[in-house]
């Protein structure tokens, strides 16, 4: 089922809410906000799909709104019609030189609002699609490799900013490879589907899975002490034993099991964000050396020089 599309609609005039309401209530869910501030504010809170605003407003004009909306990253991607009783092509030129999607002359007309608005919204979903296809493993719906580098350098940064601290998962299945070779491609893709779901599981909200590449994912957990994330680790290694995935081939531990190396960095200024996932996949290489299905963690402990 899709999901409703929303439209924010600032306006000054409240019988203008009212008609814009009128016209598009059936289609989408709407929000209403009656100044520059307001809208801002409601679309920091909502992420509307759709912003419709007005020019002509005291205090904070549309202009005024739409450079603050460009300029805050929890609004800039959202795309913005212009509605107006100005009839001035100037004023529509700077609209869209502003980065305006499109805009819309008063009086309004019922049919071209609605055709507008939904063309809009068709190339917002489009976008999501887009977005998603970009961002998301399709065996495992899990978040991609480009996914988490691009999470990982905000958490990254977030965490430096804040002298917080990050922990870094690596987790590899165990003897995968004759894994495929002794039950085929298929069922191998179905270890994966479910050991992707384990990890989505036990980490939840805590932070970011995703498939790094072929047998191999990553958890990234900011703000997460050593302790708390090797107790993580190892919810994840106890469900994916538990999922009893049968493994009788050359006695390989008789289910499937995977390995994990562990790091955790408080990072200072000028390190290097590379460190963590090395030391991380380093663990992993001990923990495969030392007998696989093992976990394998390390501090990096910069934190202690920079803050003690
Ligand atoms: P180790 O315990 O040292 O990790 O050994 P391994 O056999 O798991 O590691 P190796 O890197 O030698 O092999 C990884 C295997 O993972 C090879 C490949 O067939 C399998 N693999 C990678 N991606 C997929 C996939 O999408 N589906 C399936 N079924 N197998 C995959
Ligand atoms: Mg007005
Ligand atoms: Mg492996």
């Amino acid at each position: 089922m899709t999901e409703v599309q929303s439209v924010l609609v600032i306006d000054d005039e409240k019988i203008n809410l009212k008609i814009i309401s009128d016209i598009l209530s059936d289609e989408v869910s709407i929000m209403l906000a009656k100044s520059g501030e307001q809208g801002i504010r409601k679309a920091i809170e909502y992420k509307p799909d759709l912003i419709l605003l007005d020019v002509l407003m005291p205090e904070m004009d549309g202009f005024e709104t739409m450079s603050r909306l460009r300029h805050d990253v929890r609004t800039s991607a959202i795309p913005v019609i212009f509605i107006t009783a100005l009839n001035d092509s100037s004023h529509e030129e700077k609209a869209l030189l502003m980065g305006a999607s499109d805009y819309i002359q008063k009086p309004l007309h019922t049919n071209i609002v609605q055709a507008r608005v939904r063309l809009h919204l068709q190339l917002v979903q489009q976008r999501k699609m887009l977005e998603q296809l970009a961002n998301i493993d399709p065996l495992t719906s899990l978040a991609n490799r480009r996914k988490y580098q691009e999470v990982f350098e905000l958490a990254w940064r977030a965490t430096v900013k804040n002298s917080d601290c990050l922990s870094l998962l690596v987790i590899d299945i165990d003897n995968f490879k004759q894994y495929n070779d002794c039950y085929g491609h298929a069922t191998g893709d179905k270890v994966l589907k479910q050991v992707a779901n384990v990890l989505a599981d036990q980490v939840s909200d805590s932070g970011l899975v995703a498939r790094y590449g072929g047998e191999e994912f990553v958890v990234l957990l900011s703000s997460h002490s050593k302790e708390a994330s090797v107790e993580i680790a190892y919810r994840c290694m106890q469900g994916i034993e538990a999922l009893n995935l049968a493994y009788n081939h050359n006695d390989f531990n008789g289910k499937v099991t995977v390995s994990i190396g562990g790091a955790t960095k408080y990072p200072t200024k000028n390190c290097n964000s590379d460190d963590i996932f090395k030391v991380a996949d380093d663990m992993l290489g001990l923990a495969k050396k030392s007998g696989k299905n093992k976990l394998l963690w390390k501090l990096i402990d910069d934190f202690q020089a920079v803050a003690k």
